[in-house]
């Protein structure tokens, strides 16, 4: 069996965000970018899949600039066995991502695609649903654990209050949840056999996909900044202020 894992290249989850001065977007200037960690725990898990014989191949894909090639290289250093990277320059929007996908799911013919739940840079979590209902394929969504047995899919899934289990025929997918694994450094020598290790490089335009934004950004503004707190001396003044100035009893 193929698995397909998309993977995105997003700002570094360590940086400190900072929103343009005309409020039309973030600050991309001199900022680290790596691979968004849903991706990772996608990638790892992969890997574990062709580890315990349940896969033959891991394909790694993203969309993006020439830079998200970085990101190819680091799912192959960590044991990918491909790339693809669908070059564009266009900011691509969950529902040109999902069609990307498909029209390339429609050529490898993979069994299984590993999603990340959610690109931590827009936070939309859209993308695996689109492609499911695109394909017509099962999907299993916030995975915190796999178990592939005869031709199905057991995907613990974490819900609000507990946990559920489907299980789901092949072709499938699948997005991941932070606790489904950790994933695993890369090592110094696979980090340079992945040097070695293949990119195929495809347009939008050559897979027959319009990439032209159907959303507008309005306007991107910083959290509030939190207060400075203050010390009170006693129980008493604490519950003066918070019912006479918070409000809140
Ligand atoms: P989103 O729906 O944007 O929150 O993204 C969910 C998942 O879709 C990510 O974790 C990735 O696995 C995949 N994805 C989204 N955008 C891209 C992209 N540009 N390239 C590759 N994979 C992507």
């Amino acid at each position: 069996m193929k698995i397909m894992v998309p993977i995105k290249r997003v700002v570094d989850y360590n940086v400190k965000i900072r929103v343009k001065a005309d409020g039309t977007g973030v600050d991309l200037n001199n900022v680290k970018m790596s691979m968004n960690p849903f991706d990772e725990i996608a990638v790892e898990e992969a890997i574990r899949l062709k580890e315990a014989g349940s896969a033959t191949e891991i394909v790694a894909v993203s969309i993006g600039p020439q830079q998200a090639q970085e990101t190819i290289r680091t799912a192959l250093a960590m044991g990918a066995d491909r790339g693809i990277l669908i070059k564009t320059d266009t900011d691509a929007e969950p529902l040109t991502v999902a069609k990307l996908l498909k029209a390339l799911c429609a050529e490898e013919k993979p069994g299984l695609v590993i999603l990340g739940k959610q690109a931590i840079d827009n936070d939309c979590n859209q993308t695996g649903q689109m492609l499911a209902a695109l394909l017509q394929w099962p999907q299993g969504t916030f995975a915190s654990k796999l178990a592939l047995s005869s031709g199905k899919l057991a995907v613990t899934r974490e819900v609000d209050g507990g946990l559920q289990t489907v299980e789901l025929n092949l072709p499938a997918i699948v997005t991941t949840d932070l606790r489904l694994n950790e994933p695993r450094y890369a090592s110094l020598p696979n980090i340079m056999k992945a040097k070695k290790k293949p990119i195929d490089e495809k347009t939008p335009e050559a897979l027959g996909i319009d990439t032209a934004p159907r959303l507008k950004t309005l306007k991107v503004v910083e959290p509030p900044k939190r207060q400075s707190g203050v010390k009170v001396k006693t129980v008493g003044e604490l519950v003066d202020k918070l019912r006479n100035e918070v409000g809140i009893i």
